[in-house]
């Protein structure tokens, strides 16, 4: 049995999703054939180009515009080679800029001496190429397609979607010009395979879309059977009821893909009755019965990245951070070290679902020679580890593995912040190639991280950060606002503890979420055990995550203050210590339209 596994268009564009890689090492492992594809990074490459961008230029009737697009074309290939990491002989000049056209994007450029020096040649070029790059793909979206976005496509049809209806209604709708690239390409794939069957891989709305146009340009075309998986799968649709999702596909698996893709294999293969799929829906049956069989992850292999375009990857910096750009530039390998959180608590997380609930470890023996298979296969010695949360026992035993072994490698990866984290820990991570770690200070209030179960206080992460600092790595940190009972003056005094630790130099970017209640996780489940109730409970016939509530005491709004205009606030001070501004202000200022309560005076004796 041969597979087609697939990411659709689009996630990010520095380094494959990890999905693919797993699947195919462990379908090949039982027997099966697996080929893969990442439409997303070859869709972008595929517009990205001399050709392409020449021809639409050529669409093009105004003329200041014209001449943009045509400049764009002929320099887009050297600067793909820069940001590829292939010719960095044109660092000098893009950073000088004498050679990209600039668009609307360069325009709020930031003072580029201060970010990078006169040293940081190269770093300043991939800043400014990133620009370039971004500039083509905002004019694309204003003039060709509004669903094109450089790392997500259509997402806005997928976010919190409760009926299929306008997704249905925009992929019924004639295919665009960016479509049919995409749908060109998928026809390549499956002329050069012919697979027996497809799987998509969902992890995100933002390819949703560009999953289903493939779909069912599949089933209609080449009458293949589709699966989709994946997280936006596994967290939005397992109270799904729309039948029509099934024009587009014939299965739909959840939670980890190794067992219901080998089990969907039997099946196709007529070893296995449809009632003995495992976390599968069907048209037959469409409704997800739960279940916990799963492969150990000390079985499993390692990720196989053969098949993918690994050259083809681009390392795009949005922001001169050096934390931030983690993200975005450099061709990380992408493994996960455990299974699941060992802590499966925190209120606001998935704690319910398997990919947080079901801690499940390999040995530190096994983790290491994975990441040797994959540093031999791919060439590249660095790791972004993808776990929900690094376990500090088993990170212990891999660095000591890696040490042992004398491996030079290069890891960073999401961590939870606690106590395990002391000096002597740090040192070995960094000896042992760690450079930087993200994990969550959520509220950075002591009663909401209690209420929360975060299990950790804000002087234990104050503490853990400044040994990671001292060890010389680098960490970024995610926020919150927005919990349940949480007052305007407990957001205030989170940003001033996180001024402070930005001011101490102990975290290098932060992130503000707001929070959502999700119907997965504790606060969702039981949402009066945290001062809310939901406002709705009857299931969604399409997407069901994020759910509404209220609070329990006080008024019917959830807060008595506008919570967005607190949002941005909390982004732009943010924004502005990552770029090593506006520390001495006082948090207050951050916040122009907002009414504080007055402060009370403490009067001296
Ligand atoms: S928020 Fe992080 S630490 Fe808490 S349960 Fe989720 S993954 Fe684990």
């Amino acid at each position: 049995m041969k597979f087609l596994l697939i990411t659709p268009p689009l996630t990010q564009l520095n380094t494959p999703y990890p999905a693919t890689t797993m699947l195919k090492a462990f379908l090949e492992s039982h027997g099966h054939r697996a080929a893969q594809a990442d439409l997303g990074i070859e869709l972008v490459d595929r517009i990205y180009c001399r050709e392409w961008l020449s021809h639409y230029a050529e669409g093009i009737c105004e003329t200041d515009e014209k001449a943009y697009m045509q400049r764009c074309s002929d320099i887009v290939e050297p600067v793909k080679a820069f940001l590829r990491g292939q010719d960095n002989t044109l660092a000098s000049r893009i950073a000088n800029r004498s050679l990209l056209p600039e668009g609307p994007r360069f325009e709020q450029l930031a003072d580029l001496e201060w970010a990078f020096g006169t040293s940081g040649t190269e770093d300043k070029a991939q800043h400014l190429a990133t620009l370039f790059i971004e500039d083509i793909a905002d004019y694309l979206r204003d003039h060709t397609d509004p669903h094109f976005d450089l790392i997500r496509y259509a997402e806005q049809l997928a976010n919190y979607a409760p009926t299929f209806d306008e997704l249905d209604a925009a992929l019924r709708a004639p295919a665009t010009v960016i479509d049919n690239l995409m749908l060109k390409l998928l026809q390549q794939h499956l002329d050069a395979e012919r697979p027996d069957a497809v799987g998509f891989t969902i992890p995100f709305p933002g390819c949703l879309y560009g999953a289903l146009r493939c779909a069912r340009f599949i089933k209609q075309q080449h009458h293949l059977p589709v699966i989709l998986g994946g997280g936006f799968v596994n967290t939005e649709w397992r109270k799904m009821s729309d039948r029509r999702l099934f024009d587009y596909c014939d299965y739909i698996t959840f939670d980890d893909g190794e067992l219901p893709l080998l089990r969907i294999a039997e099946h196709l293969e007529g070893r296995l009755a449809a009632d003995q799929l495992v976390r599968t829906i069907t048209p037959a049956a469409p409704f997800l019965v739960e279940s916990t069989e799963n492969i150990p992850n000390q079985e499993l292999p390692a990720p196989d990245f053969d098949g993918l375009p690994l050259e083809k990857y681009l390392s795009l910096a949005e922001m001169t951070n050096p934390m931030h750009r983690l993200w975005s530039c450099g061709r990380w390998n992408k493994l996960m070290m455990a299974h699941g959180c060992y802590w499966h608590r925190c209120a606001f997380c998935d704690t319910s679902l398997d990919y947080i609930g079901r801690y499940d470890t390999p040995n530190a023996a096994t983790v290491v020679e994975r990441m040797e298979r994959i540093m031999a296969q791919t060439c590249n010695s660095g790791f972004h580890f993808i776990d929900e949360a690094l376990p500090p026992k088993l990170l212990k035993e891999v660095c000591e593995e890696i040490l042992r072994r004398r491996l030079t490698v290069s890891f960073w990866g999401n961590i939870r912040f606690e106590k395990a984290y002391t000096a002597e820990l740090c040192d070995l991570m960094a000896d042992a190639g760690c450079v930087a770690v993200s994990g969550g200070l959520e509220v950075a209030s002591d009663r909401l991280l209690r209420l929360m179960d975060k299990g950790v206080t804000i002087e234990q992460t104050v503490q853990a950060c400044r040994h990671f600092r001292d060890a010389g790595i680098m960490v970024h940190t995610y926020l919150m606002y927005g919990f349940p009972t949480e007052t305007l003056q407990e957001t205030l005094d989170a940003l001033e503890t996180v001024r402070r630790m930005f001011d101490e130099g102990i975290v290098q970017s932060a992130f503000w979420h707001r929070y959502a209640m999700t119907c997965h996780s504790p606060s969702g489940r039981e949402p009066e055990r945290f001062g809310a109730r939901r406002t709705t409970t009857t299931p969604n016939p399409f997407c069901n995550n994020e759910v509404d509530w209220s609070p329990t005491q006080g008024g019917s709004e959830q807060f008595d203050y506008d919570i967005e205009e607190v949002g941005n606030g909390l982004r732009i001070a943010t924004y502005n210590y990552m770029n090593g501004l506006g520390l001495e202000q006082p948090v207050r200022s951050w916040f122009p339209g907002i009414r504080f309560p007055k402060q009370k005076k403490h009067h001296s004796r």
